[in-house]
């Protein structure tokens, strides 16, 4: 039988700095029944993400603004329980951007049908996903490492991280990489099989601790960080080096415009490309991405960590949780 009513987390008001609960609300809401052409979805796992922080700002971007007492948006797989729309039977597992909620009743757009096979299903919000894809596009297209090369990545044991520094290792380079505890360090060089991993809040000079790391230089950076770490890349990158824009968690609180970089000179004298990236323009690499990211799996290649919080009323704080690094590999809810 249909359920009747479905929570979902609304933005309550807009965090200034660092998000609070106080920012998030939990509303229950009638579900409409479902009518001809339409589907009910009961969400099983969804996505918290670093950007959906700029979307709780009221600022014109790639991507509008959430708006206060209106549900949050965001990835998830869910599974059609009720159709009467010709596409979609009950059972069928679909990815929308409608997770921050239980259920929905839609007419089928913009939901993608997925077939885990083998994989877990949360996978497709994570290594197989976007989180992936993002990984995959950016270190491929944009910072186009060749083989010995030196690849440094930030935040290298979170979602997007971890996958970019095993696919940096496939491609026959050398990676070094930046998280925030001893215990993703350790996962990093153990199980990951990076070259050299370093914890960022423990070591007393980033700068000396990049440039002893990576004795022939960066020749990559991808950045999921900003601040200190850009600084640090950009001091030991190579002439002619690529730096891959991918992210700045650590600017995305900041209450006052952050300093920018006092290096940046070093994008002339050496030359260097400095890119950014939004994942959203190479959705068409999708294909080409599963397709070696199944073969990469298969061969025992690349290995992925969730952190796994359990309940609709968790989202906020799996949220919040990405600015203090909860996480090891991609944050998800479970519904
Ligand atoms: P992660 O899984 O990497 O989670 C965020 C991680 O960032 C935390 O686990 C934490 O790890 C680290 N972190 C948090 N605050 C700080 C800080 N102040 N300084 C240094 N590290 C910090 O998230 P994603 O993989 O989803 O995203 C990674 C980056 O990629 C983000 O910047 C995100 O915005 C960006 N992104 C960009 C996309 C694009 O299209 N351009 C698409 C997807 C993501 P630790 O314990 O190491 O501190």
């Amino acid at each position: 039988m249909q359920p009747i009513t479905s929570r979902e987390i609304r933005l309550k008001s807009r965090p200034d700095g660092i998000p609070t609960p106080q920012n998030f609300e939990v509303a229950e809401v009638p579900l409409p029944e479902t009518a001809e052409n339409e589907l009910l979805v009961k969400n099983l796992y969804m996505s918290v993400d670093p950007y959906m922080r700029g979307r709780m700002m009221d600022r014109q971007s790639y991507l509008p603004p959430f708006q206060i007492g209106h549900p949050l948006e965001g990835g998830s797989i869910g599974e059609v329980v009720e159709s009467k729309n010709h596409k979609f039977k009950p059972g069928d597992l679909v990815l929308s951007m409608l997770g921050w909620r239980e259920y929905f009743v839609s007419k089928g757009d913009g939901l993608m049908r997925i077939d885990p096979g083998n994989a877990p299903v949360q996978a497709f919000l994570g290594a197989l996903g976007m989180t992936g894809l993002t990984a995959y596009s950016g270190l491929l297209e944009v910072g186009k490492p060749l083989e010995g090369e030196t690849v440094f990545v930030s935040a290298a044991a979170g979602a997007v991280g971890s996958i970019v520094s095993q696919i940096a290792k496939i491609k026959g380079c050398r990676v070094v990489g930046s998280a925030g505890s001893d215990k993703k360090v350790a996962w990093l060089k153990e199980e990951a099989g990076i070259d050299e991993a370093f914890n960022y809040k423990t070591t007393d000079n980033i700068f000396k601790t990049v440039d002893k790391l990576c004795p022939d230089g960066i020749d990559v950076y991808f950045e999921n960080v900003g601040g200190k770490h850009l600084e640090a890349a950009l001091e030991t990158m190579n002439p002619q080096g690529r730096l891959v824009m991918c992210g700045m968690i650590s600017v995305y609180n900041a209450t006052k415009p952050p300093v920018g970089p006092s290096n940046l000179g070093h994008i002339i004298s050496k030359q260097l490309t400095m890119q950014g990236f939004l994942v959203g323009n190479y959705f068409h690499q999708m294909p080409q991405f599963q397709a070696d990211m199944g073969k990469w799996i298969a061969e025992g290649r690349i290995k992925w960590k969730d952190t796994v919080l359990e309940g609709i009323e968790k989202a906020p704080e799996a949220f919040m949780g990405l600015f203090r690094g909860d996480n090891f590999g991609k944050m998800v809810v479970k519904l």
